[in-house]
């Protein structure tokens, strides 16, 4: 038996409990009410009310202080205490936002091979099973990464926009026609990855896709291109 840790900052906790005091009270929950497309609050969005082709996307957090160990803590080391902390803010986030809407499939921004590789796991994969068997839903991995691409917070906005061409692939069409789709990532910053996964998700006939990330990270209007 592993003792329980809190999924944001690691510290040992009596069983049965996911997140320490500290952290309850100090992570950058998200909080409603939300911007209809970029997740973050009122507040704080600064997306401009631009679209995607994905509907909408929501975070339990802000890619800040906590929340930002927690997801260092969960591309490095993939813990399970991690994922299953974050998969249950994310599921409650779905829960509020995106009640009611008729999701046939849960599925995740997809790592190249090689990085998976590199890696050992998939953080996005692994977030979306559980998420998925949190809110009784298949988890299908049906999309692929088929050219590795450089980390988008290096690149230009003109870079970025071109960067993810052609990078996505779906491979299972029949799982997706017709179907109202969650898409699971870690984070989300300006948009460009899960719009290039959704993008590929409609050409194989996704009537919709919504999108939920672990955390969003709070971007300067010129980061978003607006
Ligand atoms: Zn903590
Ligand atoms: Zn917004």
């Amino acid at each position: 038996m592993f003792p329980h840790r809190c999924f944001l900052c690691g510290q040992v906790l009596l069983p049965r409990q996911y997140l320490c005091a500290d952290c309850r009270d100090k992570a950058p929950f998200v909080l409603p009410p939300v911007c209809d497309l970029c997740g973050r609050g009122k507040e704080t969005c600064t997306c401009g009310g631009r679209h995607h082709a994905y509907e909408r996307c929501v975070s339990p957090f802000y890619h800040t202080e906590q929340a930002k160990r927690g997801i260092a803590a969960l591309k490095n080391e993939g813990y399970i205490h991690t994922v299953e902390g974050f998969a249950g803010e994310m599921a409650e986030v779905v829960r509020r936002e995106y009640g009611g809407l008729p999701f046939t499939l849960v599925t995740s921004v997809p790592l190249h091979p090689k990085e998976r590789r590199r890696r050992g796991f998939d953080q996005a994969a692994l977030l979306g099973r559980e998420l998925a068997n949190k809110l009784g839903l298949p988890y299908r991995p049906v999309l692929t990464k088929i050219t590795p691409t450089r980390p988008q917070k290096e690149l230009s906005a003109l870079e970025r926009s071109g960067n993810l061409l052609g990078v996505f692939e779906v491979t299972q069409p029949e799982l997706v026609e017709n179907r109202t789709v969650l898409l699971v990532d870690d984070v989300i910053t300006t948009g460009a990855t899960l719009d290039e996964c959704a993008k590929m998700l409609k050409i194989y006939g996704a009537v919709e896709v919504y999108a939920v990330t672990a955390a969003a990270a709070l971007l300067q209007k010129a980061e978003n291109g607006v």
